[in-house]
């Protein structure tokens, strides 16, 4: 069955396509392919542009600037929409977070396939900074022994290889997860309901490499998922991807220089270009229901694994984390208790944070999930 056929069965209530919905006017220009001939149609504003016909992108790169893209490729798609809800089901069990019953309780809504254009910035980024930190020493003998904090230069230098990915669109957020896979983006999103004691579940995208498994751009191995009508054009050219991916590498390697030291008084990053390459990659974006709530999940149909996604944290997860807090805390209490003469404060402390765990873990029990 195509996705565009399912994508409107059960369909979400809060979000409602934007695109049947907007009543602005867009001007549609075009221009023929300059290699098959086909007519290429597109939406003022784009201006990378690829033939659904033999594959050939056109960039427009400013007035009377039209060129062939000759670095082109295409992370090839290897899964469908069923296979590709299977991918997300699998991931939605996985872990200490996620509930194993989860897949089982959630209704996928949308499931849409979308090929989308990525520069790839192929570079290297190597920063020296220094700045100061801060320390603390104990000094003196004896009943004069006291800690004082004094201030030490340090320095250090970062260098990585980066294939750094840049959304060739203006607008990210036309669909859901797409600046995730950036390195060092917020990627997985762990939701905690009314939960405080937030520990972890999050992740952040790693580095990877998105031109390893890349195939010269084919439209035939589109057609073979029925995904080539589902190209998106894209907006930005070359020269501003490069530049972009420079600037969020300076930023990436400031926010790494400032974990290392208290203070940063100087931090110089060099941004190494080797090429840039325009990359398709195919994904499913997928929405699901639980509990009244949307969450998103972003499939990669070449790598087949899920590049970005929001999942409700697991009742026994939340129960696991109370209960090492609040009995981390009755061990404090008792052990005042134990090293105190017969005080009854520390014990009633350890009654009540102990009690509490116990409760929790039994009304955890009894919830529905
Ligand atoms: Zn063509």
């Amino acid at each position: 069955m195509m996705p565009e056929e399912m994508k409107n069965i059960n369909g979400p209530t809060e979000e409602i396509s934007n695109a049947e919905h907007d009543d602005k006017k867009v001007d549609i220009h075009e221009i023929s392919c300059s290699n098959c001939g086909a007519p290429l149609s597109y939406i003022e504003g784009e201006a990378v542009i690829t033939c659904e016909y033999c594959g050939t992108t056109t960039m427009l790169a400013g007035f009377d600037n039209i060129v062939t893209v000759e670095s082109h490729y295409l992370l090839p798609p290897k899964v469908g929409r069923d296979e590709a809800i299977g991918i997300a089901s699998s991931w939605l069990e996985k872990g200490f977070y996620r509930s194993k019953n989860l897949p089982r309780r959630v209704s996928w809504k949308k499931t849409e396939a979308k090929v989308l254009p990525y520069w790839i910035v192929r570079c290297t980024g190597s920063t020296r900074w220094s700045g100061m930190q801060k320390r603390t020493r104990t000094i003196g003998e004896g009943k004069k022994k006291k800690s004082e904090t004094y201030w030490e230069p340090v320095q250090g230098r970062i260098k990585e290889e980066y294939t750094w990915p840049v959304y060739a669109r203006e607008d990210d957020s036309e669909f859901w997860g797409i600046r995730n896979l950036e390195p060092g983006k917020q990627c997985v999103f762990p939701d905690w309901g009314k939960f405080i004691l937030r520990f972890g579940g999050s992740k952040k995208a790693r580095n990877i490499n998105l031109l390893k498994d890349k195939k010269d751009f084919s439209i035939d191995e589109l057609k073979k998922l029925n995904m080539q009508e589902h190209i998106i054009n894209g907006q930005i050219v070359q020269e501003r991807a490069e530049r972009s991916a420079r600037d969020r590498i300076i930023e990436l390697h400031h926010d790494k220089a400032e974990s290392k030291a208290t203070r940063i008084t100087d931090c110089d990053t060099t941004v190494d270009v080797q090429g840039v390459d325009l990359v398709y990659v195919p994904v499913w974006e997928l929405e699901y229901g639980y509990k009244n709530k949307i969450y998103h999940i972003l499939v990669d149909a070449s790598r087949q694994e899920v590049l970005s996604g929001e999942a409700p944290v697991s009742k026994w997860a939340k129960a696991t984390i109370f209960d090492i807090v609040f009995l981390l805390i009755a061990a404090i209490f008792a052990a005042i208790g134990g090293a105190s003469d017969g005080a009854a404060w520390p014990w009633i402390g350890a009654g009540i944070f102990g009690g509490s765990a116990i409760a929790y873990s039994i009304w955890t029990g009894t919830m529905k999930e």
